[in-house]
């Protein structure tokens, strides 16, 4: 941390900071230059106390952080990229996963039918939500623990592991005793009660990045499921409100560069919920895949027109077919190897 203090200040005033500084149990070095004197403040900020509260004293000017805030996430603490083993998948590290599925489980028909073709087009990974963090009340709120058997007989169906969110930490236990793959939705990307909660099933977790949340708070989230002993995270971009409305969200291919350079977690890319439209998610797959995603997560159902959530993005069957068709040549320029490994 560095404390820049306002020209003039007084040698009392300087040592008031640095009292300040060590009350914090930080060892702080004092650089006099002509006009002001820069509080270096030594220690590491990830495990003390922030000092960013000392910008309430009449003599400091700035507070700045010098160290990233987090640390198991990072490349820094882990080099090589994390592998993680998802009933016999291997994801990160070379490999390219397609999850797919509806966004709602709303039946046994259309759930099963689903996992079948998605599994004949290559994915790997089948999704469905059983809990919908919908935005109003009024909407489909999901089957709950029914879609969570329905799931699992696509499971005994198909072999396909499961992914499904979980929303609320007393249902963790329950969800994780279906699913492979717990998702945090964008809307609870910084519920730390319900990071806890699924770090402690020892669950692999597919993070979503919250709608409006900075790659840093992204990663923190993450950061957060580590800090709780469990290491075994995907991260997912699934896009991020901004200013433009041509689609439901505008996805941030920068950000997964960043999380690949800055973590070694495995990172996924949602292109249904980013595009919110089913004529954008095949391009918007490709730019993942090109950019350097891990994976994909991508609604398909077999009747976009009567789903009960997320109709205009879902993909056909057909179209999801074609995705694969598209992004097999852009898996094999990056290096990747799709599907089963
Ligand atoms: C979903 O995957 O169906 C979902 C609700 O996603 P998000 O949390 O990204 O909106
Ligand atoms: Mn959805």
């Amino acid at each position: 941390m560095i404390i820049v203090l306002k020209p003039g200040t007084s040698e009392q005033d300087v040592q008031q900071v640095a009292d300040a500084v060590k009350k914090f149990n930080y060892e702080p070095r004092l650089i006099r230059g002509v006009e002001r004197t820069v509080v270096a403040c030594i220690g590491d900020e990830r495990n003390h106390h922030t000092l960013e509260s000392l910008i309430v004293l009449p003599q400091v000017e700035s507070v700045t952080p010098i160290q990233k805030k987090y640390k198991l996430v990072s490349r820094e603490y882990q080099g090589r990229d994390t592998v993680l083993d998802v009933a016999g998948l291997k994801i990160g590290g070379g490999t390219f996963h397609v999850v797919a599925g509806p966004c709602s489980v709303e039946n046994q028909a259309q759930t099963m039918e689903t996992a079948k073709v998605v599994k004949s087009y290559g994915a790997t990974l089948f999704r469905g939500g059983a809990f919908k963090p919908r935005t109003s009340p009024y909407d489909f709120q999901g089957l709950g623990r029914d879609g969570l058997e329905i799931l699992k007989q696509a499971r005994a169906a198909t072999g396909l592991p499961i992914v499904t969110e979980v929303m609320s930490p007393q249902d963790v236990e329950m969800v994780a005793s279906y699913a492979d793959i717990l998702q945090i939705g964008a809307r609870n990307a910084q519920n730390v009660p319900l990071l806890a909660e699924v770090a402690a099933s020892g669950k692999v977790i597919l993070l979503k990045r919250g709608v409006s949340g900075l790659i840093d708070e992204w990663l923190l989230a993450a950061e957060y499921i580590c800090v709780h002993g469990n290491s075994k995270v995907i991260l997912c971009e699934r896009g991020i409100r901004t200013f433009e409305h041509a689609c439901r969200n505008t996805l941030d291919l920068s950000a997964v560069a960043v999380a690949k350079k800055e973590t070694h977690l495995p990172v996924f890319v949602d292109p249904s919920h980013a595009a919110g439209r089913f004529d954008m998610v095949i391009p918007l797959a490709r730019a993942a895949v090109a950019v350097g995603a891990d994976g994909l997560l991508v609604e398909v159902h077999p009747d976009p027109a009567t789903a009960l959530s997320d109709g205009g993005q879902q993909l056909k069957p057909k179209q999801f077919g074609q995705l694969m068709a598209e992004i097999r040549p852009i898996v094999e320029v990056m290096g990747k190897q799709l599907g089963r490994a």
